[in-house]
C-alpha cells in the first residue's frame, strides 16, 4: 500500500523539524518526517554543551534542549513523524521507499524536503599514513560514544582538527578525565570560533599546534602514538620538523561532507561539495524537492539551520499550492569572532559574538553590550561556567542522561563538581528540565533530556 503524503520530510534534525513545522503553518495537511534513529534531534542529541539557540530561541540552550523545543514545536503544529525508518530511495515522482521493522513502506508525496545531514571526514579522507590500530575515532563517533553510550574513548588523547567540534570535544574529554595532550591544526588559524579556543583549550590548558600534520600513526593493537610534522605556507612537510606523541587513542575532526545517497537516487544534482544544489527557493534540479541544512551545505549553527528549514518546509507548502515560492536570504556570514582570541583580550561568551574585551587605563573596552563588561568583571575576580556532562541512568532507555548546572559555577570548582557527578546515578523515567540534583555543590543540575524506562 502506498500511503500518500502532501509533505514529507527525510531527517528529523533542527532541519528537517523546521522545515516540517513551517510546511504545516504554511498550509500543508498532511506531513509527515521520517527519520531513520530511534529518536529525533539528528546531531543535536549528542552535543551536551550548551551554545545552541540564542538567535531562534534567545536562550542558551544545549543541543538535546533545542532539539525538545523544536520537536514540540513540530507536534503541536500537527507534523507526523516515524522513527526508525530509514529511506532507502526516491524518485523523481516523489515516490519513498523506507525500510523499517515492519520492512519495506512506500510512500509518495507531493513535495519532498530533503535534510539528511552529513558525515564525518575520516584519517582516510584525508590520507592520514601510518597503521591501523584500534584508538582512532571521529570527534562525531567518539561524541556519541562518550555522551549517548556511556562508553569512554581512551586516556591520553590527540585531536586533529581545531574547528569547533574538535575544540569542544577537548574539553568534554577533559571532563571525562582524559588527558588530552594537544590539538594539532595544519593551518596556522585555528578554525573554530575564539570563544571556543578561550573556553575549551585554554581553560583545560591544552595546547595548539598550529600548522602541523600527522606523518604517522604508529601502533600494532591499539595507538601507541603519533607523529607530526610542521608544514610551510604551501602545506608541503618542513623536513626533520618530526615530533613523537605518545597516545592511547587519536580523534580526527576534519571536517563534515553532506550525506546525499538517497537524493543522487532520484538524480538530484549535487554541487562540487557533495551538496544539493538548489535555486534560491531551495528547489533542487527536482520539481517540488526542496534541501536544507547540512544535506546542502554545511553550517555551523543550528539556528541558521532551522531557519533554512523553515524556509525550505514553507516553500514546499507554497509548492503544492501553486503559491509564490519564497527566496532564502543568507544570514548565515556572521559576525562572530574566530580562530586566536586577541592577546591580552578576555573573550566573552555571553554569546557565539565573542567579543573582544581589553582593559585600559582602568577603562573596559571591546564589548558590544553590557553584558561584556560583567563577563570581564567575573572573569577577573573568579571565572564562571555552565557546567554540561552527564550522569548514569538505572533502567533507562539510554545509559545516560545529559545535565546542565542551573547557573555558572567557579572554574576552579568545575573538576570537583564533576567527580561528585560521576559518583551519582538517577532512575528512569527522567523528565526534560527535571531537576536531578538540588545544591549540589551549591548549584542545581537539571536534566537536558527525556529518558523512557527501558522496555525488557
Ligand atoms: C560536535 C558538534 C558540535 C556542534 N556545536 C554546535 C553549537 O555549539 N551550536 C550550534 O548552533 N551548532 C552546533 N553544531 C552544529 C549543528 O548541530 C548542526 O549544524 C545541525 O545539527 C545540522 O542539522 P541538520 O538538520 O542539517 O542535520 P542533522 O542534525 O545531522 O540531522 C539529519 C538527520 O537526518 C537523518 N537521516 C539521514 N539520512 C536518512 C535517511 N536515509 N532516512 C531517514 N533519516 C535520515 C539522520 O539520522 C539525522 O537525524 C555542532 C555539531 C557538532 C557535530
Amino acid at each position: 500500500m502506498i500511503q500518500q503524503w502532501d509533505v514529507i520530510v527525510i531527517g528529523a534534525g533542527p532541519g528537517g523539524l523546521a522545515a516540517a513545522t513551517s510546511a504545516r503553518k504554511n498550509g500543508a495537511k498532511k506531513v509527515l518526517i521520517i527519520e531513520r534513529e530511534s529518536v529525533v534531534g539528528g546531531v543535536l542529541n549528542q552535543c551536551i554543551h550548551d551554545g545552541f539557540g540564542l538567535i531562534r530561541y534567545k536562550k542558551q540552550l544545549s543541543g538535546p534542549e533545542y532539539a525538545a523545543l523544536a520537536k514540540l514545536e513540530a507536534i503541536e503544529s500537527g507534523v507526523e513523524i516515524r522513527t526508525g525508518l530509514m529511506v532507502v530511495n526516491i524518485t523523481q515522482t516523489h515516490e519513498i521507499q523506507a525500510i523499517g521493522p515492519n520492512g519495506i513502506e512506500f510512500f509518495s508525496a507531493k513535495a519532498i524536503v530533503l535534510a539528511t545531514g552529513c558525515r564525518e571526514r575520516t584519517r582516510g579522507a584525508i590520507m592520514t599514513p601510518g597503521s591501523r590500530p584500534a584508538g582512532v575515532f571521529t570527534a562525531g563517533v567518539a561524541q556519541n560514544l562518550i555522551n549517548i553510550r556511556n562508553i569512554m574513548v581512551g586516556k591520553r588523547i590527540v585531536i586533529v582538527g581545531s574547528g569547533d567540534i574538535g575544540l569542544i570535544m577537548a574539553r568534554r574529554l577533559s571532563l571525562e578525565g582524559a588527558k588530552v595532550l594537544c590539538v594539532v591544526e595544519l593551518l596556522t588559524e585555528p578554525c573554530g570560533l575564539a570563544r571556543n579556543i578561550s573556553q575549551c583549550l585554554y581553560d583545560y590548558n591544552i595546547p595548539l599546534y598550529l600548522g602541523y600534520i600527522v606523518t604517522n600513526i604508529i601502533g600494532k593493537r591499539r595507538v601507541e602514538g603519533i607523529e607530526i610534522s610542521a608544514v610551510d605556507k604551501n602545506k608541503q612537510i618542513i623536513p626533520n620538523t618530526n615530533k613523537k606523541i605518545e597516545c592511547d587513542t587519536v580523534i580526527f575532526s576534519v571536517g563534515l561532507i553532506p550525506e546525499n545517497e538517497i537524493a543522487l537516487s532520484a538524480g538530484v544534482t549535487l554541487n562540487v561539495s557533495n551538496g544539493i544544489k538548489t535555486d534560491e527557493y531551495l528547489q533542487s534540479n527536482i520539481s517540488g524537492v526542496f534541501s536544507c541544512g547540512n544535506c546542502r551545505s554545511v553550517m555551523d549553527l543550528a539556528d541558521f539551520v532551522s531557519e533554512q528549514g523553515s524556509v525550505a518546509g514553507k516553500n514546499a507548502a507554497f509548492f503544492i499550492h501553486q503559491k509564490k515560492l519564497e527566496q532564502w536570504q543568507n544570514k548565515t556570514n556572521t559576525i562572530f569572532k574566530k580562530g586566536l582570541p586577541e592577546k591580552n583580550s578576555f573573550t566573552c561568551s555571553f554569546c557565539p559574538r565573542g567579543c573582544q574585551i581589553n582593559i585600559k587605563d582602568g577603562d573596559i573596552n571591546g564589548n558590544k553590550c553590557k553584558r561584556g563588561k560583567l563577563f570581564v568583571e567575573q572573569e577577573m575576580k573568579d571565572p564562571k561556567r555552565i557546567l554540561t556532562t552527564t550522569v548514569k541512568v538505572l533502567s533507562g532507555s539510554t545509559p545516560l542522561v545529559g545535565v546542565r548546572s542551573n547557573r555558572p559555577i567557579s572554574l576552579s570548582n568545575v573538576m570537583n563538581i564533576i567527580n561528585i557527578l560521576k559518583t551519582k546515578q538517577v532512575t528512569a523515567p527522567i523528565h526534560f528540565g527535571e531537576v536531578l540534583f538540588a545544591n549540589c555543590a551549591g548549584v542545581d543540575f537539571i536534566a537536558e533530556n527525556e529518558v523512557s524506562v527501558k522496555n525488557e
